[in-house]
């Protein structure tokens, strides 16, 4: 197998990403290969009080949680395996600290599932199109990656799964008969008690949290979530840090609004970026994410009208300003059919 396979299926989860680089990559996570040394969850702190929580190696989904005067503020929980294990970390870390609210950052079932485990103390906060997206049909509330009900029969075979959906495809299928319903995928998912449409202020313990709605990147429910106090950002699946970055037409989302929401973020008073699924980051990183994302469209706008083919435009564009990043340059091809799908539909 593959190293690369390997990864792919020991992560688990799904993203808008063309590369799955591998774990030395990513800055020393999970040193070894994954099939000679099991993964440990890790909890390293970020700043302050405020700490993240590594689930996996690869694109192994990232939590962070603040703890304040009176508790524990939660982002992400992850999955019911996960949140049993940093129940656990917590109670032994820091005790007498309940968790006292979870913010689900998002419907799709690689961050949102097993809140239950907290719901003895915890409060939960979503944005308000999330209890609408759990309840949807499959076709209309996609789970992540490239999945998608395509004889719209609101189930998922295995072949129409894909990546972590699928690969996760017996552990969901609860009743074993082959086929993935909305509500075996989104099983564990808890829905929110304390719902907003725009941004909303949490005050608890003495500090401060701010949740932002991503204004339909990604899912139309994503928010990221800020820190003030601390400086820091816990960005939702649409940031990407030193990696090439998209795929599927890039998320069958506009490019022009893509680029448009990382600017918004850019407005945003920190210094550190935590994102949900990679490496964390600078504010200048965030900004060089951009730049790339304007530079990738620029160029591949100026092939489509210049009326060359998609062939043409994959030998043309250069990205070598960004040779450092992670998926360069075997991923720039796809990378560029996504734009270019992105651009022309
Ligand atoms: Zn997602």
């Amino acid at each position: 197998m593959k190293r690369t396979d390997a990864l792919l299926l020991l992560v688990g989860a799904v993203v808008c990403v063309a590369a799955y680089a591998s774990a030395q990559q990513r800055g020393g996570r999970g040193a070894a290969p994954p099939d000679q040394q099991p993964f440990v969850r890790t909890i390293e702190q970020v700043r302050g009080d405020l700490y993240k929580v590594i689930s996996g190696p690869g694109v192994g989904a990232v939590t962070v949680f603040l703890v304040t005067q009176d508790g524990i503020i939660l982002t992400d929980p992850l999955n019911p395996e996960f949140s049993a294990w940093l129940k656990g970390e917590l109670a032994t870390k820091f005790p007498g600290k309940p968790v006292r609210f979870v913010l689900a950052s998002h419907y799709h079932w690689d961050h949102a599932r097993g809140g239950g485990m907290f719901a003895d103390t915890a409060k939960f906060i979503g944005h308000e199109n999330m209890s609408k997206n759990l309840a949807l049909p499959i076709r209309q509330a996609r789970p992540p990656g490239d999945t998608d009900d395509l004889n719209g029969d609101d189930r998922l075979t295995r072949e129409e799964a894909q990546t972590g959906t699928r690969a996760n495809f017996d552990r969901f299928d609860g009743n074993a008969d082959g086929f993935l319903t909305r509500e075996e995928i989104n099983a564990d998912i808890r829905r929110p008690d304390v719902t907003f449409s725009d941004r909303y202020t949490l005050t608890s313990g003495g500090t401060r949290v701010e949740l932002i709605w991503a204004k339909n990147r990604h899912t139309d429910d994503l928010f990221d979530v800020h820190f003030p106090d601390e400086r820091v950002l816990f960005a939702g699946d649409y940031v990407w840090i030193n990696r090439l970055c998209c795929n599927f037409s890039f998320d069958r989302r506009p490019m022009a609004t893509w680029i448009a929401s990382i600017r918004a973020l850019e407005a945003l008073d920190f210094d550190i970026v935590v994102t949900s699924h990679w490496a964390a980051g600078t504010k200048a990183d965030v900004i060089r994410f951009r730049e790339y994302l304007e530079d990738l469209s620029t160029q591949v706008q100026a092939g489509i009208k210049a009326g060359r083919s998609l062939e043409e435009i994959q030998k043309t564009v250069n990205l070598q300003k960004y040779s450092n990043f992670v998926g360069y340059p075997d991923q720039v091809p796809a990378i560029v059919q996504s734009a270019y799908n992105s651009l022309t539909n």
